[in-house]
């Protein structure tokens, strides 16, 4: 797609109006008195909790926001392969994958040894490593990615809109362990200022940035580094000489700085990331007074001896961050008692902050949101105790320790004036981005073994799904109607944990087969998980939604003879549910059993969590370890 041709214009690129390209609507009226969830700030961490929990209308979610409307430019681009994932998950994938610009290929530009005035090019490498995901590294305006979320909330089963013009002025979490906080929020825009809402809500999750107002009412702060980066950034509409301007650069001069330049949505815009200064501690940065004309100049430097002629900066900023970090995601006291149960939390940059280097910032504060929805759904339906909520802090709190960690050594790294006098070396840079991929891919994260996340005993039957990573999707063909899909994308962003049946090397069909006997025990047995946790009158994968892969052909298995749990009927006409059984793609000679190490002979159990990350590797007659792990954290139902 192009577009911005003429001058950017914020907004859904396919609507031709541009008045209309963006839909302003807020929710109408007084904030309600009572609520389950209160999600402060609509930026990527609150929107992708409010999609998740807008899915369920008996919970009462209510999203606010200080600004007037939704944003509409600015702010983060970079969409790691990772959340593209859950973007799928949450069925907007396509969308995005259209729209965004795709990063293929990041190109390395280093001082000219003769002439160390100029830049060249040092080298250029594929941007992701080939099968790291299904999906690519795209980038697109947050403000955008806000739309899609939005757009999903209001056709959701809760049609939830954000009350805008809301500031979170106080939270007081109830005294004496009991549960709740009462929240003061402060109308504000035209004609509203001054009148004071008042909210009561038994959970509280503090969205709200960097300086974050439920932070500190919890009495957390974010600590680490003491001096702020300053960046300047900016989106621009340029005519310009330079080779890769379509590609992602990172460019390292000899005295000007760095500068990344970011290929945009549309095909003509460009996002500039121009490293500007190290702060004083303490120092805020518009204390400077650094204006774009500075920003563009800088850029022009740094690009010599290209040309590069600014026609439009749809949006800037100058943009001061650190690496930090919280001691606590949530507001249980790292030595309380573990009987004290949480009740506030805070995600993305109201507990973390990046610098743009690495494009942790949105994809991170994303896959919190995503940690924390299903297990707020899991405990306000009953189905999990209120202990499962400490595991958001103590898992997400470890992944953005060591993702901080990582932002620091690269931001380091590509530090154009090391203050020990070293010369840059294009060369270590262009490695440590290849080591790093993974990284910045989103791929990296892994949950060390808890409750959620269980021992490695099994891994050797499936060495390509590893126990705490995401779920490694790949190719398979659907049985009963040989659609080639992915296995990933057989269930979307739906709170259901979700068991992988891979068969061993026998007839599946067969009865008495692996196979049959793990569907018995799921149907039949009073200690089956799928009996267990499922409520009476709901679908049987309300909860647990199994599904199983065969190694041989589609036209050689016989679907009338797989079990009754893998056809279930469904719905108010028990219409047969015919997409729960997959196979081998042997013609596009995509084999998952290869693909992701698979014992063949005797297959293997998969369990995903809702956040499709890999929670356990079980035999497929591990039957008792299958729930056992349920039982660790799921409530029975009657
Ligand atoms: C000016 C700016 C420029 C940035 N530029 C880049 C960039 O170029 N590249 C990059 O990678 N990252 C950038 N970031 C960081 C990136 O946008 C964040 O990492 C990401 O948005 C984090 O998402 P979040 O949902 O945690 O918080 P945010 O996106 O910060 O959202 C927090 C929301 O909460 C609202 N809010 C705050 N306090 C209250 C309150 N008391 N009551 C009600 N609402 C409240 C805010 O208005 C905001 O909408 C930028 C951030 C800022 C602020």
């Amino acid at each position: 797609m192009q577009f911005h041709l003429n001058g950017f214009t914020p907004g859904d690129p396919e609507i031709a109006d541009p008045e209309e390209r963006h839909n302003a609507a807020g929710a109408e009226g007084s904030l309600p008195a009572e609520v389950d969830v209160l999600i402060v700030g609509c930026g990527p961490a609150g929107l992708t909790l409010a999609t998740q929990l807008a899915d369920y209308p008996d919970i009462k979610t209510c999203i606010v926001e200080q600004k007037p409307g939704p944003m509409l430019r600015g702010q983060a681009d970079g969409i790691a392969c990772r959340t593209m994932e859950m973007f799928h998950a949450f069925g907007f994938g396509e969308r995005v994958l259209k729209e965004a610009c795709w990063i293929n290929k990041t190109t390395f530009w280093k001082p000219d040894e003769k002439k160390p005035s100029k830049i060249v090019r040092s080298g250029w490498v594929q941007d992701v490593e080939d099968g790291l995901s299904e999906f690519p590294h795209v980038v697109l305006n947050q403000a955008r990615v806000h739309d899609f979320y939005l757009d999903r909330m209001r056709k959701s089963a809760a049609k939830l809109a954000p009350y805008y013009s809301r500031r979170v002025v106080s939270v007081k979490p109830a005294a004496g362990g009991q549960s709740g906080s009462v929240v003061t929020l402060d109308r504000i825009g035209s004609g509203n200022n001054g009148t004071s809402e008042i909210v009561s809500a038994r959970y509280v999750v503090g969205c709200d940035g960097a300086r974050s107002a439920v932070r500190a009412a919890i009495g957390l702060e974010l600590r680490g580094d003491s001096a702020n980066h300053a960046w300047g950034v900016m989106d621009v509409l340029a005519v310009t000489d330079f080779p890769d301007i379509r590609c992602k650069c990172l460019i390292q001069s000899a005295h000007e700085g760095t500068m990344l330049v970011i290929p945009r949505e549309g095909g003509y815009l460009l996002r500039l990331y121009v490293e500007l200064t190290k702060l004083e501690i303490g120092e805020r940065v518009s204390g400077r007074n650094i204006g774009q004309d500075e920003i563009i100049a800088k850029a022009q430097r740094i690009l010599q001896p290209y040309r590069f002629d600014v026609k439009e900066v749809p949006w800037w900023s100058v943009y001061e961050i650190g690496q930090r970090l919280t001691d606590k995601f949530d507001n249980v006291p790292a030595n309380a008692d573990t009987a004290v149960m949480p009740s506030v939390f805070i995600a993305g940059d109201a507990c973390h902050t990046h610098s743009p280097k690495a494009g942790q910032g949105m994809n991170v504060s994303m896959q919190d949101a995503f940690n924390l929805g299903w297990k707020l759904v899991s405990v306000l339906r009953g189905q999990s105790p209120v202990s499962l909520l400490h595991s958001y802090s103590a898992e997400r709190r470890a992944i953005a320790k060591e993702l901080i960690d990582f932002d620091r050594e690269w931001a380091e790294l590509l530090a154009s004036a090391p203050e020990d006098g070293r010369k840059v070396d294009p060369a270590k840079t262009q490695t440590y981005f290849v080591q790093h991929g993974r990284y910045t891919a989103g791929t990296a994260t892994r949950y060390r073994p808890s409750i959620l996340t269980g021992a490695s005993t099994y891994q050797h039957l499936a060495s390509g799904f590893v126990i705490g990573r995401r779920f490694h999707s790949a190719p398979v063909l659907r049985l009963a109607d040989a659609k080639p899909m992915h296995l990933g994308h057989a269930g979307g962003a739906d709170g259901r944990f979700r068991i992988f049946a891979f068969a061993g090397a026998g007839d599946p069909a067969a009865s008495g087969s692996a196979i049959h006997r793990l569907c018995d025990f799921l149907m039949e047995d009073p200690a089956s998980p799928v009996r267990k946790y499922t409520r009476k009158g709901e679908d049987i994968d309300a909860v647990i939604d199994v599904r199983a892969v065969f190694q041989q052909a589609h036209d050689v298995l016989a679907v009338e003879k797989m079990p009754g749990l893998l056809l279930p009927p469904k719905g108010r006409y028990g219409l047969c549910d015919y997409e729960k059984m997959f196979c081998v793609d042997h013609k596009t000679g995509n084999d998952v059993f290869a693909m992701r190490g698979i014992e063949r002979e005797a297959g293997c159990l998969i369990v995903v969590r809702p956040d499709q990350y890999v929670a356990h590797v079980l035999p497929l007659d591990g039957h008792r370890e299958l729930a056992a792990y349920f039982d660790g954290f799921m409530l029975q139902q009657s």
